[in-house]
């Protein structure tokens, strides 16, 4: 049986990586998938019968859609209770699912329109509600019914260890830092492409003005840094100018790369 270069879906089937996931939709570079060293899965192993496109339930119609939960409410009792789970998937993700939605509405009215007075407000709900139900959806494959008990898969252990320098240094460092972070937010073991490693990051809120998963196609930097010495306090010139110089054919690359990765990974 080949062995397969990680994809975006590979690590996804990884439970316990869940989140990783997110980061690697993120920053995923879109053209060819990669291999990790030491996250380097077999296709037809025994993780890819778990394997659940968890995104395709989602996002229906359009629309984005509250998943069903993969398990029943009570399954991950006693760690996690019944009424908890309820009032987490029900309500909250679905809160963040209406939300998320609500922006999309807002921000097509104001393509129709040509009236952007209101996308700053639009953007954040777009970003917050967004991240919070990519998270959350990623978030329900995280736990399993009965745990792996703290074990890993072989593979998926020599990942670790490459980049923690062993399992239990990676997994202290995963519960030290989701035990501290400041106010809101997530503990989030990802996949990070440049250094081909894993990283444990924590994450504030959820969302900053992204929506996790996301694959970036085209920046432009608006920090001062990047115009004032031409356009000054003049952000919207700078702006203005780089959108006659946005490079088009790069971000198309970079849109088929990441539909490329998705088609071959499933
Ligand atoms: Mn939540």
């Amino acid at each position: 049986m080949a062995i397969m270069p990680v994809s975006r879906r590979q690590v996804l089937k990884l439970g316990c990586a869940g989140a990783a996931a997110a980061m690697v939709d993120k920053l995923w570079a879109g053209e060819q998938a990669k291999p990790a060293k030491g996250v380097n899965l077999n296709k037809e192993s025994s993780m890819a019968s778990q394997n659940n496109d968890i995104f395709k339930d989602a996002f229906e119609n359009g629309k984005y859609k509250l998943p069903a939960l993969p398990y029943d409410y009570k399954a991950l009792e006693p760690f996690y209770d019944e009424q908890t789970l309820r009032l987490h998937h029900d309500k909250h993700h679905a809160a963040y699912v209406a939300g998320a939605n609500m922006a999309l509405d807002k921000l097509e009215n104001a393509r129709k329109n040509n009236d952007f007075a209101a996308v700053k407000a639009a953007s954040k709900d777009l970003a917050f509600n967004g991240s919070g139900h990519v998270l959350h959806t990623i978030f329900w494959h995280s736990m399993k019914p009965g745990g792996n008990n703290g074990q890993m898969p072989a593979e998926f252990k020599d990942a670790f260890k490459e980049s923690f320098g062993s399992v239990d240094a990676g997994l202290a460092q995963f519960s030290a830092a989701t035990k501290v972070v400041e106010a809101s937010g997530w503990g989030v073991l990802a996949f990070e492409p440049v250094s081909d490693k894993l990283v444990i990051l924590q994450c504030e809120k959820h969302q900053d003005l992204t929506i996790w998963g996301v694959t970036p196609l085209l920046v432009c930097d608006v920090w001062e840094h990047a115009y004032y010495l031409k356009y000054q306090n003049a952000r919207p010139d700078w702006v203005d100018a780089f959108m006659k110089i946005a490079n088009w054919d790069f971000a198309a690359q970079r849109l088929a790369g990441a539909k490329q990765s998705l088609a071959t990974a499933s």
